[in-house]
């Protein structure tokens, strides 16, 4: 039997990356999972090659009416909601504050910061009709050392991670639990820089061998992290072993966070990188 056998979860930011990979542990788990992803073409071709208990919608998690409408789908469809992972996410705007135009910094702060905050307020209330719930939201290691992304990325992260507090002190007394997950670097398209939309395999996967060769000399543990490095720590929390855990930031980085490696690292720098803005409705 799999560790989340009969549950039902939405996934937002689902179709690529640590979103699909954990979408695909959850189905192995026994879960049936909806994907809610801005690239709704990618997330149901995922959706479609996990079969019948997986889904997808294209959402903005920037918007309340996509976000309602995504967990509605997956209430619909399967009868109750038991994950919601707030996980969609982006570099957000770059550069110096003094240059940040404030349309950029808002977009930063709706898809990273707000979303999570419309993903809590409309999974909610069917968890607590059922008397039970594990909400899950991915923040980053970013959120507690300034210098390792952008700048109003960290800002927005700090602030997943006490909404993680806020949200679970309000829903413990509904059974429902409130985690966060703060990835290190993690070889993924986003990490890698990929404009979204670029989907081309090849380059995806040429840029992602760059990527891991540059992240292996990062931390203490002498690997690049994947994606599934992360989901194993999502499906713990969303699994019944995490039963008495909540208002935790679980930090999965290979050490980083704890120091610097003793071996001889000659590029051992955080660079933090240029991720273009984008715009979800462009
Ligand atoms: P990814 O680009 O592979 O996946 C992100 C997904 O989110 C994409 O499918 C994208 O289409 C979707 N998305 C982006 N904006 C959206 C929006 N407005 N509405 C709906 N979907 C949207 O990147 P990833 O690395 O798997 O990122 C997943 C999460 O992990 C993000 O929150 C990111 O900030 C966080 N994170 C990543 C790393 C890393 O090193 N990769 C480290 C720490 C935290």
């Amino acid at each position: 039997m799999g560790r989340l056998e009969g549950k039902v979860a939405v996934i937002t930011g689902g179709a690529s990356g640590i979103g699909a990979e954990t979408a695909r542990r959850f189905i192995a788990e026994g879960a049936r999972v909806l994907i809610a992803d801005l690239q709704g073409d990618v997330a149901n071709q995922l959706a479609a090659e996990l079969g019948d208990n997986a889904a997808a919608v294209r959402c903005n998690v920037a918007r309340e009416p996509d976000v309602k409408a995504a967990i509605d789908a997956a209430v619909e469809r399967w009868g109750r909601l038991d994950i919601l992972y707030n996980n969609a996410g982006f570099g957000g705007a770059s550069g110096p504050l003094v240059d940040t135009a404030v349309e950029d910094y808002d977009m930063t702060m709706d898809v990273l910061l707000k979303s999570v905050f419309l993903g809590t307020k409309h999974a909610a209330p069917h968890m607590k009709a059922q008397g039970s719930g594990a909400i899950i939201n991915t923040a980053s290691v970013c959120a507690f050392e300034a210098g390792i992304g952008n700048q109003l990325y960290s800002v927005a992260k700090a602030g997943v991670v006490m909404m993680t507090k806020t949200a679970a002190i309000e829903l413990a007394e509904h059974n429902i639990r409130v985690n966060a997950v703060c990835p290190g670097y993690i070889t993924t398209p986003l990490a890698a820089g990929r404009p979204m939309g670029e989907n081309e395999p090849e380059r995806v996967e040429r840029a992602l061998g760059r990527l891991r060769e540059r992240n292996e000399d990062n931390q203490p543990l002498h690997r690049a992290g994947e994606p599934a490095d992360i989901a194993g720590m999502v499906l713990y929390l969303a699994s019944d072993d995490a039963q008495w855990v909540t208002g935790q930031a679980m930090v999965v980085d290979g050490g980083l966070l704890a120091g610097r490696p003793w071996r001889d690292v000659p590029h051992w720098v955080t660079e933090p990188r240029d991720v273009a803005i984008y715009r979800p409705d462009a």
